[in-house]
C-alpha cells in the first residue's frame, strides 16, 4: 500500500491497529490527522470494510469536508470503484441526522417530540431566553441572556454535573431557575432542539432504544474521532453508546490542543477512554512533520509551562530554520506595518507560500486588512466579514456621507429606516418615485415631502425627525471630530441602543466593531488627516477586489486555525489582555492555561517562519486613549536564544529599512515586563546612546555630514553612517539634528496634555509639518507642528 509507505513506523502501526480500542495522543504536527485519514483508507482498501460502515468525526464543518476529500482521494488513487463513501460528519451533524432518521422512537419518552424539529441557532436561543427573562421579571433581569445561555449551556453539557444555574444570591438563582424551565418549556412547544439538545437528545434516543443501539453498532463497524480533545462530555457518550464496550474506535487527540473547555468540551475524556474501553491500545507519536526545529523548540518551550499536562516530547528531522522572530513595536500600527513589511519580504522570497495571520479576537483583523491592502498583498479573512464591509461599520460610515454630500442618496438610502424609524418600504418608494420625477436627490425629495405635506401624519412625522436630526448631524461636521461624531451618530440616531439591544447574538461582537471604527477615526484625526480623509479610505479598502480566494494570506482567529497549517504564521498582538484574554486573566489559572494551549495551537501552525509581535501601546477593544501594554506573558516563558528579539521603531516606516536587512538591532537579553513594557524614553546620555543605536546611527559620525533641511529621521536612518566617528559625539549629533528646523526628529517635546514627549519622526516643514511624537503615558500621536502647542525641552 503506498499509503503505508508515506507513514513512519508509529503511525503505520496505528493505521493497521486491528483490534479493539486505539488511542493516539500525540503533539502537533505529528500527522494525526494523517492516521485517521489514511487508516479509513487502509479499512476500505486492505481490509474490505464496507466505506459506509465506517463513521469518521470531527470538530468543524470545514476539517469533516477536508477530510472527506483527503479519503476519497486516497481511495481513487487506490482504485477502489465503489461509489459509497464513508460518513465523515461533525457530532453535531450526525446527531442532527440520526434524530430526523431514527428520532420517532424518542416519543416514548419525550411526548410532543416530532422529526420534523427545528434546531434554533444562537440568535434563536437568545430570543428565547429574553422573552423567558421579561416573563419572569426584575430578579432574572440583573443578568445578561448570554450569560444566562451560556450557563444554561454549560448545565446541560455537563450532564447534570455542574451545579445547575448560581445566581449572587437565592433570589436570582430561584429566577434563573424560572428562566430555564420556561426556556424549555418554549422549545418543547416549538418542538425545537438547540445545538446542545442535538447532542443530549441523541443520548437519550441511544440509551433509550437497544434496539436502536444494536442497529447502529452494527451499521457502524468503526468509528474514528479526530481531535478527541475537544469532544463535551454528551460527545463522549454518543461515542460510547454508539461504540459499545467491544467496539472498534480510534480517537486522535492532543491534551495541549484543548481550547474549547468554554464550550464544555473535557480532557478528562482522554483520562477515561483507557478505563472506559479496556485493552486500549495507546499510540503516541513524537516525530513532528510541521514545523522546523526552531519553531518546535519554541512552541513547546510554552506549552511546557502549563502545569496540568502530561509531559511529551517532539522531535523533527526536519531542517532547523530560522528562529522565530519576535517584533516589539511602538504601537498596533506600527505593529501591523511591520508585520506585513515582514510578510511582503516573505512573499517576495516566495510569492507560493502560505500566511497566516492569527488573531485572538476578530476586531484585531482591521489594522492587518488595511496594511495588507495598503501593500497590495490579496488576502482572505477566514470567517468574518472584511472590517469595513461588516453591516454596523458601513452604517455608520454611510451617516457620515449622507451628512457629507446631500447628493449621496445610496448612503441615505441605506440609513433611512436603520434603526426603525417608522420609514416604510411605501415611504420609501413614495420619494424614489418623487426624486425621479423631478430629478432630485433623495435627499431633496425628502424636503419636498416634508414641506409639502405629501404624506400621512405619521410617515410625515417620521420624515421630519429624520430630516431634523441629519441637518444637526450636518451642522457638527465642520465642529467636531470624526470620532465625536461617529459617537455622536450612535447617541442620537438610537443606532447605539439598537446595537445594544440586538437579540441575534452579535451584539457584543459588532459593538466591538462599532469600537473599532471609533479607533479608526481617531486615528485619523490624530494623524492630521480630515473626516473626507477617512471616509474615501473606507470607500476605497470595501473595495471587495482585495479579498481573494486565491490570496496567499489568510486573516483568522487562533480557533479557527485549528487542525491547519501555513509556510508562514505572524501571531499578532501578543499582549497580556489580549493573549492571554483578560477574560481568563479574570478567570484563573486554568483559564491561562487554555490561553496557553491557544498559543501552542497558533504557534505549531508554523511550517518555516514564525513570527510573533506585541505593541507597547494599543486601544483595547477601541478604548479612548492608547494603553500601554506588556508583552504576553507566553513571549515571556521562551528562552530568549530561542528567538530572535527585535524592537522596531515607527519612524524607520517607509525608510526602505528593514529589520532583517542586516541592521545591526540591539538583541534584548529575555523580555522582562519593565524593558518592554513602554517604548523606552531617552533620558541619559547612554540611553541617547542606545537610542542612535538602535536605528543602526553611530551618533558621533553625523558631524560629516549634513542633512537637508527637510531630512526626516527616516533618511537619516538611511544613511550609510557607520563608516566615521570615533565614538558617541552626542552634542555635535543633537546640534546636527537641531539645524533640521524646529522639533526634529530625536528631540524631546513637552505638551500640555499628554507630558514629555520624543519627536519620532518629522514630515514637512515649519508649521505644517506632521510630527509622529512618542509619549510614554499616551503613546504615539501625530500632531501638527504649528498647532499643537509644543514647546522643545
Ligand atoms: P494537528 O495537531 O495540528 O491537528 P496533526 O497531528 O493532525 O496536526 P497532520 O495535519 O496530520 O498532523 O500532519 C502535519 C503535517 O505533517 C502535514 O503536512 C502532513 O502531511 C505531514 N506528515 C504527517 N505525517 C507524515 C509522514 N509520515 N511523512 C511526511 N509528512 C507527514
Ligand atoms: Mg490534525
Amino acid at each position: 500500500m503506498t499509503f503505508l509507505a508515506a507513514l513512519n513506523p508509529k503511525q503505520r502501526e496505528a493505521v493497521e491497529h486491528d483490534g479493539r480500542a486505539l488511542l493516539v495522543i500525540a503533539g502537533a504536527g505529528s500527522g494525526k490527522t494523517r492516521v485517521v485519514v489514511s487508516r479509513i483508507a487502509h479499512l476500505v482498501v486492505a481490509r474490505d470494510v464496507d466505506p459506509s460502515s465506517i463513521l469518521g468525526v470531527t470538530f468543524t464543518n470545514k476539517a469533516a469536508g477536508e477530510m472527506r476529500e483527503r479519503v476519497v482521494g486516497l481511495l481513487r488513487k487506490h482504485g477502489w470503484p465503489g461509489s459509497r463513501t464513508p460518513t465523515l460528519s461533525t457530532f453535531h451533524s450526525f446527531c442532527a441526522r440520526l434524530l430526523r432518521i431514527h428520532g420517532g422512537r424518542l416519543e416514548e419518552i419525550r411526548p410532543g417530540f416530532g422529526t420534523d424539529f427545528v434546531i434554533l441557532d444562537e440568535a434563536d436561543q437568545l430570543a428565547v431566553v429574553k422573552d423567558a427573562v421579561r416573563q419572569v421579571g426584575p430578579a432574572a433581569q440583573s443578568l445578561k441572556p448570554k450569560k444566562i445561555l451560556s450557563a444554561l449551556g454549560r448545565w446541560k453539557n455537563s450532564n447534570g454535573r455542574s451545579s445547575p444555574l448560581h445566581g449572587r444570591n437565592t433570589k436570582e438563582t430561584l429566577a434563573l431557575q424560572s428562566v430555564f424551565e420556561l426556556y424549555r418549556t418554549a422549545l418543547l412547544a416549538a418542538n425545537a432542539l438547540d445545538f446542545d439538545d442535538l447532542l443530549l437528545e441523541t443520548v437519550r434516543l441511544l440509551k433509550h432504544s437497544d434496539d436502536l443501539r444494536a442497529l447502529l453498532r452494527v451499521r457502524y463497524r468503526h468509528v474514528l474521532v479526530d481531535e478527541f480533545q475537544d469532544t463535551n462530555p454528551p460527545q463522549y457518550r454518543i461515542m460510547r453508546l454508539l461504540v459499545g464496550r467491544s467496539g472498534n474506535v480510534c480517537a486522535v487527540g492532543d491534551e495541549d490542543q484543548a481550547i474549547y473547555s468554554w464550550r464544555g468540551a473535557d480532557i478528562s475524556n482522554i483520562l477515561g477512554f483507557e478505563t472506559d474501553f479496556p485493552a486500549t491500545r495507546v499510540i503516541r507519536l513524537e516525530q513532528n512533520y510541521r514545523s522546523t526545529r526552531s519553531i518546535l523548540r519554541a512552541s513547546s518551550a510554552v506549552v511546557a509551562h502549563n502545569r496540568n499536562r502530561r509531559k511529551k516530547e517532539l522531535w523533527s528531522a526536519g531542517p532547523e530554520g530560522d528562529l522565530p522572530v519576535v517584533l516589539r513595536a511602538e504601537n498596533a500600527l506600527a505593529e501591523a506595518r511591520f508585520v506585513v513589511q515582514e510578510i511582503g519580504n516573505l512573499l517576495d522570497r516566495d510569492p507560493d507560500i502560505t500566511v497566516g495571520v492569527l488573531y485572538r479576537t476578530n476586531a484585531q483583523s482591521r489594522l492587518f486588512e488595511e496594511e495588507l491592502r495598503r501593500a497590495g498583498h490579496r488576502f482572505l479573512v477566514v470567517g468574518g466579514v472584511a472590517f469595513y464591509q461588516r453591516a454596523e461599520v458601513k452604517d455608520l460610515l454611510a451617516y457620515l456621507r449622507a451628512a457629507m454630500s446631500e447628493q449621496d442618496s445610496v448612503s441615505l438610502r441605506r440609513i433611512l429606516n436603520v434603526p426603525a424609524r417608522g420609514i416604510g418600504k411605501a415611504t420609501l418608494e413614495r420619494l424614489l418615485e418623487l426624486a425621479s420625477k423631478e430629478e432630485v436627490s433623495l435627499w431633496q425629495a425628502i424636503g419636498e415631502v416634508v414641506e409639502r405635506r405629501l404624506l400621512g401624519t405619521r410617515a410625515q412625522a417620521a420624515l421630519a425627525g429624520f430630516r431634523l436630526l441629519m441637518k444637526r448631524l450636518r451642522e457638527r461636521l465642520d465642529r467636531d471630530k470624526p470620532d465625536e461624531l461617529i459617537d455622536w451618530i450612535l447617541r442620537e440616531t438610537g443606532y447605539g441602543s439598537m446595537l445594544e439591544a440586538d437579540r441575534s447574538g452579535r451584539g457584543p461582537s459588532r459593538l466591538e466593531n462599532v469600537r473599532e471604527l471609533l479607533s479608526a477615526a481617531r486615528e485619523v484625526d490624530e494623524r492630521g488627516d480630515s473626516l473626507q480623509d477617512l471616509l474615501d479610505h473606507a470607500a476605497l479598502v470595501a473595495d471587495s477586489d482585495g479579498i481573494d480566494r486565491s490570496a496567499r494570506v489568510l486573516l483568522l482567529t487562533l480557533h479557527n486555525a485549528k487542525g491547519l497549517e501555513f509556510s508562514a504564521v505572524a501571531m499578532v498582538g501578543m499582549e497580556e489582555k489580549l493573549l492571554p484574554h483578560q477574560r481568563s486573566l479574570d478567570a484563573g489559572e486554568g483559564a491561562v492555561e487554555e490561553e496557553r494551549r491557544l498559543c501552542y495551537v497558533g504557534m505549531t501552525r508554523a511550517r518555516q517562519h514564525l513570527l510573533m509581535s506585541c505593541a507597547a501601546s494599543r486601544r483595547l477593544y477601541g478604548g479612548g486613549e492608547a494603553l500601554e501594554m506588556r508583552p504576553s506573558r507566553f513571549l515571556r516563558e521562551i528562552p530568549a536564544d530561542l528567538i530572535d528579539d527585535r524592537l522596531v521603531k515607527s519612524s524607520w516606516y517607509g525608510s526602505g529599512r528593514r529589520p532583517d536587512a542586516g541592521v545591526p538591532l540591539r538583541r534584548h537579553r529575555r523580555p522582562n515586563p519593565v524593558a518592554t513594557s513602554g517604548v523606552q524614553t531617552h533620558d541619559s546620555v547612554s540611553a541617547v546612546a542606545a537610542f542612535f543605536q538602535d536605528r543602526g546611527i553611530s551618533p558621533g559620525s553625523m558631524s560629516g555630514h549634513s542633512p537637508s533641511p527637510e531630512a526626516s529621521s527616516s533618511s537619516v536612518a538611511r544613511r550609510p553612517l557607520r563608516q566615521g566617528g570615533s565614538g558617541p559625539n552626542l552634542g555635535q549629533a543633537v546640534k546636527q539634528l537641531r539645524r533640521q528646523g524646529r522639533f526634529p526628529p530625536g528631540s524631546r517635546v513637552r505638551h500640555p496634555k499628554y507630558g514629555l514627549g520624543r519627536v519620532q519622526r518629522r514630515d514637512g516643514e515649519g508649521d505644517r509639518a506632521k510630527l509622529s511624537v512618542y509619549f510614554s503615558r499616551y503613546g504615539l500621536k501625530r500632531l501638527v507642528a504649528g498647532y499643537a502647542r509644543l514647546e522643545e525641552v
